[in-house]
């Protein structure tokens, strides 16, 4: 398996612009209402909102030219929490690695 450098690079180190918005492929609760865009929200099998994500498996709402969130002012909470150089970053980098850009 090929390395990435960055992956080993101190936590303050990690950026997302070196990152595939890997996060962005998760599936984000909508726990609060922070104003995003009804287009780009679904309902779960259990009525909850979420963010939409379309077939390629990454969140409506994510440029895919510039792999930046279209909606960053008014993103859901989680994604807002969602630390970059955590340990839940790392992961999620680290399992997509074939689709760096
Ligand atoms: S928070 Fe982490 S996983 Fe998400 S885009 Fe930034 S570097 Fe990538
Ligand atoms: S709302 Fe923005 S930050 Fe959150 S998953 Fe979608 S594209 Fe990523």
């Amino acid at each position: 398996m090929t390395s990435i450098p960055h992956l080993q690079l101190p936590d303050s180190e990690t950026s997302c612009s070196t990152c595939a918005a890997c996060c962005c492929q998760l599936e984000v609760m909508l726990i609060t209402d922070t104003g995003v865009p009804q287009r780009f929200i679904d309902t779960d099998d259990w009525g909850g909102e979420v963010m939409r994500r379309l077939d390629d498996g990454w969140c409506a709402a994510l440029d895919r030219d510039s792999m930046r969130c279209t909606i960053y002012e008014v993103r859901p909470l989680i994604c807002r929490e969602f630390a970059t150089g955590s340990a839940e970053c790392h992961d999620e980098r680290s399992g997509m690695h074939g689709i760096y850009r």
